[in-house]
């Protein structure tokens, strides 16, 4: 059973590696494909406690479903409005520091903020030409 539990853990994140910021359901369709016992609950299951533990980024971009990315370092996203496709941006991080030095007008305390780029990724602009 628990070796089990190890093999569907280690098929999930391989999905998550193999594909590009991927939701729950991507994850799904390609576990099933190597491995067609693992239930659809699991794979959710077993993405939310990546997250929890620190093994995946939980990316939530405001409309749209929760991704996830095994890349778990501070780094800025992308998301096509067209097609919902994520990628990564390099771009230099907002410093810790400019952030705790951000104030309001209320004593309100910013812990964190959220930097999302969207725009139009190379396939969805291609279409419009
Ligand atoms: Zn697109
Ligand atoms: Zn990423």
């Amino acid at each position: 059973m628990q070796e089990r539990q190890t093999k569907q853990k280690q098929i999930i994140y391989e999905g998550l590696q193999a594909l590009n910021h991927p939701t729950a359901t991507q994850v799904y369709a390609w576990v099933r494909e190597h491995y067609p016992t693992v239930s659809r609950a699991t794979v959710f299951r077993v993405l939310g406690g990546f997250a929890l533990s620190g093994q995946a980024l939980e990316l939530r971009f405001a409309g749209s479903e929760v991704r996830y990315d095994y890349n778990t370092h501070a780094h800025y996203h992308a998301r096509c409005v067209h097609c919902g496709k994520v990628t990564d941006v390099s771009a230099p991080l907002i410093e810790q520091e400019s952030i705790k030095s951000v104030r309001t007008h209320d004593e309100f305390e910013i812990e964190g903020c959220v930097i999302e780029f969207y725009g139009r990724c190379k396939e969805c602009k291609e279409e419009i030409v």
